[in-house]
């Protein structure tokens, strides 16, 4: 009782990289806070899956089954009915479509605090305590919570699970909750990608990200080999976004994507902090670009000061050579 409760997100019948990332943060929190943490699916999963949470810090699954939950208000409804059961003090959820909007109808639903945007979760004084980013994450709010539930939801992709992560198997409870009359209000009939050929940048494991240093936008024909050279996806400053040389779904940063890829190769980006912002958490950063004083030396791992337009294919032969 009185445990954390984190949302773990289904896309495709996969759990999302950003929600094992928020178990494992959950887990490091409770631990100091000295709660239980347990996740709550909703859809179709097998014991096996489930279970496998465990490894990523969940004591016990909890699988709401039996509809579609292809919309915010049917989670709200299973994700309350586990709480009235369990007693949960938080309930963590990270930002998406689906996480973003149920988030704010359990709050209403349970009259809980509510933080959103959240980037750090702190145990301070045995209370949870988040921090907030605000004002183009110039400042850090903290946030408690003084209401007797609390939700959070945090940025995505703000933690990156272990790669490596071990653990028991959860157990797995499997319920079917009831579901109120809105929920069943509404039907989703259908999907469609917004932008074709879109790959999505945040459960990508390596990112070529390319700037304004590309000069036009046809040069992203490099970022593109590259990144096809190493199995990973294109992503993109604002600066060549707001130029209409990339689709905004490729964005990173303040006003776009946060990304945590194992891999960050930046390809003319200067580093600006609202790019910051959203690929600082990756594995290993490498830059490439011909300005050795470019602020995105100061935070990466790797740097090579020299032109693009020569560096780039030469990268990507070699590693197409290496198989
Ligand atoms: C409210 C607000 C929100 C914002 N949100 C975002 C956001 O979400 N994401 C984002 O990315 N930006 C955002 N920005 C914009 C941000 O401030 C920068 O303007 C932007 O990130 C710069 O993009 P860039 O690095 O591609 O371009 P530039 O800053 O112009 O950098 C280009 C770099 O390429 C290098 N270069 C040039 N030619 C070559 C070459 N031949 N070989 C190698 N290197 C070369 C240059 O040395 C330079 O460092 C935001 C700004 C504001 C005010």
């Amino acid at each position: 009782m009185g445990g954390i409760l984190v949302f773990a997100e289904l896309q495709a019948g996969t759990f999302t990289k950003g929600s094992l990332g928020l178990l494992e943060a959950a887990r490091d929190a409770g631990a100091s806070l000295g709660l239980t943490v347990d996740a709550a699916v909703c859809g179709a999963i097998d014991d096996g899956a489930a279970a496998g949470l465990g490894a990523h810090g969940a004591v016990t699954v909890h699988v709401s089954e039996g509809h579609a939950f292809d919309h915010a208000q049917p989670v709200v409804d299973a994700v309350a009915d586990l709480q009235a059961r369990e007693g949960y003090r938080y309930v963590l959820f990270g930002a998406s479509i689906v996480g973003s909007d149920a988030a704010a109808g359990l709050a209403v639903r349970l009259d809980a605090g509510l933080v959103i945007d959240a980037v750090e979760l702190h145990d301070e004084g045995g209370s949870l305590v988040t921090r907030r980013s605000g004002l183009g994450d110039s400042v850090l709010a903290h946030c408690a919570f003084t209401s007797a539930v609390g939700v959070v939801v945090v940025r995505s992709n703000t933690y990156a699970p272990a790669e490596d992560a071990a653990g028991s198997p959860a157990a797995v409870r499997r319920s079917t909750p009831a579901l109120s009359a809105h929920a069943l209000a509404l039907r989703v009939t259908g999907h469609e990608a917004a932008e074709q050929g879109g790959v999505d940048i945040g459960e990508a494991d390596v990112l070529v990200g390319g700037g304004r240093g590309l000069g036009k936008p046809e040069a992203f024909a490099l970022c593109e080999a590259l990144a096809g050279a190493l199995g990973g996806a294109v992503a993109a400053t604002r600066a060549v976004v707001d130029a209409g040389w990339y689709p905004y779904a490729s964005q990173v940063g303040q006003t776009g994507k946060t990304v945590t890829p194992k891999l960050y190769i930046a390809v003319g980006i200067s580093g600006a902090i609202q790019h910051k912002v959203g690929m600082q958490g990756s594995g290993t950063i490498v830059a490439i670009n011909k300005d050795a004083n470019a602020p995105i030396f100061d935070f990466a791992d790797l740097g090579v000061v020299g032109d693009l337009h020569a560096i780039v294919p030469k990268l990507t032969e070699l590693i197409r050579a290496r198989g």
